[in-house]
């Protein structure tokens, strides 16, 4: 029979995939994939149960419910000042991952090329050249993942279309500053170009950081796309509801890749991601403070035990060098050991690279409950012993 999609039959399941089945094999402790394990705020959940059966289970409007699309607005303004007009600059998707998708579909031709920061999260490539374009790769080093600006402004030319960002940035959980955002400003005026802000983690910032949008800065409003996610904001990853904030005339050709990839997104769901996004600061604050603190128990913790520790801006994650600890095989093989011998799974940074890639990075997920992260660090220090 003839081939099936080349790119597609050579894409391996996705490690986050991997390493929970590996997870749930084993029974270990789950710090690898990244979704917590409490729910998210009672009022929300309990206006997705109550919109199940007030007769709304039909197709909602293809941009998104009225509700989501005004809240998503007004969110826009109050966090960042942003005026977005909810009927022509909002598209709802189901979930980030969509969106992303969406508006790289709404901005490529084949042949474009599209600039990218590694380390990345894994659906970005694949993407990217499945609509045909040339991915342009540029590496940010640990511990502080600064902006290589030279290599990013030669990674642009004549035929980039877009760079796809991703602040709060998975994994590295580098939080953006306005002077890199700056540059980036800089090079996207310079050479006509998009950004695709991959903005999941918006509210997953700590103390010291702070969370900018790229398309708050001058003369960006209108060359950016930019993507939150109610799975992130309200603890319910499992819920894939996501929603590009973008100026009309791209808004007007996402929503034709959303109207060809899904159509349309759960009802239910997205009324009660527009209850959520219309709490009150307590609610994100918490979320963000609550986080941090779970952050600084599993970051103490490992770096007792004798991890290298590196610093976690934001999102869920922590990202270790675990060399110290005399381990001397690949990520891969640390990733499984310990969750075969300690019963504590975490990801191998490799899958966040193409091609060569430092080979002794651990990424832990910190959005568990407190006592689950003490049982992880417990049986991590029995494996390694404590160092410090
Ligand atoms: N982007 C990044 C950087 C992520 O870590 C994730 C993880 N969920 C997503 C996008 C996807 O978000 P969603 O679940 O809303 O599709
Ligand atoms: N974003 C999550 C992570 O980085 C995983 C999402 C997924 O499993 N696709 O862990």
């Amino acid at each position: 029979m003839k081939s099936l999609n080349t790119l597609l039959s050579n894409t391996g399941t996705t490690i986050f995939t991997v390493m929970s089945a590996l997870a749930a094999e084993h029974g270990s402790i789950n710090l690898g994939q990244g979704f917590p394990d409490t729910d998210g705020p009672a009022d929300v959940l309990q206006a997705a149960a109550d919109a199940l059966f007030d007769g709304r289970n039909q197709y909602p409007p293809m941009a998104g419910v009225p509700e989501l699309r005004q809240a998503v607005a007004h969110a826009n303004k109050r966090f960042y000042g942003l005026d977005i007009d909810p009927n022509s600059e909002v598209v709802v998707t189901s979930g980030a991952t969509e969106a992303i998708t969406a508006c790289l579909m709404a901005l490529i031709n084949p042949g474009d090329e599209v600039v990218l920061l590694e380390p990345l999260y894994d659906t970005y490539l694949p993407v990217v050249r499945l609509l045909g374009a040339t991915p342009k790769l540029v590496r940010l080093e640990p511990p502080h993942w600064e902006l290589p600006r030279a290599e990013l402004a030669a990674a642009f030319g004549p035929k980039t279309k877009a760079i796809l960002l991703n602040t709060p940035m998975n994994p590295a959980s580098k939080v953006f500053t306005h002077n890199e955002l700056a540059f980036i400003a800089g090079l996207l005026q310079k050479h006509d170009a998009y950004a695709v802000c991959d903005e999941v983690y918006e509210h997953l910032v700590f103390e010291g950081a702070k969370h900018i949008p790229l398309m708050t800065l001058p003369g960006m409003r209108e060359r950016c796309l930019r993507i939150g996610s109610a799975g992130k904001t309200f603890s319910a990853t499992g819920w894939k509801i996501g929603y590009i904030s973008a100026p009309k005339a791209l808004a007007a050709v996402a929503i034709k890749a959303h109207q060809n990839l899904t159509f349309t997104t759960p009802p239910n769901l997205q009324r009660a991601a527009a209850i959520g996004l219309m709490k009150d600061d307590t609610y994100f604050a918490g979320l963000a403070s609550d986080l941090q603190a779970k952050r600084d128990l599993l970051g103490a913790g490992l770096a007792r035990i004798g991890f290298d520790v590196m610093p976690a801006q934001g999102t869920y994650f922590i990202t270790t060098d675990f060399r110290p600890l005399g381990f001397n095989g690949t990520d891969a093989e640390f990733c499984r050991y310990i969750t075969e011998h300690a019963k504590v799974t975490a990801i191998p940074v490799t899958a966040f690279y193409e091609g060569e890639a430092p080979t002794h990075f651990a990424r832990f997920a910190f959005c568990k409950r407190e006592p689950i992260l003490t049982e992880a660090l417990t049986r991590l220090e029995q494996l390694f012993g404590t160092r410090r």
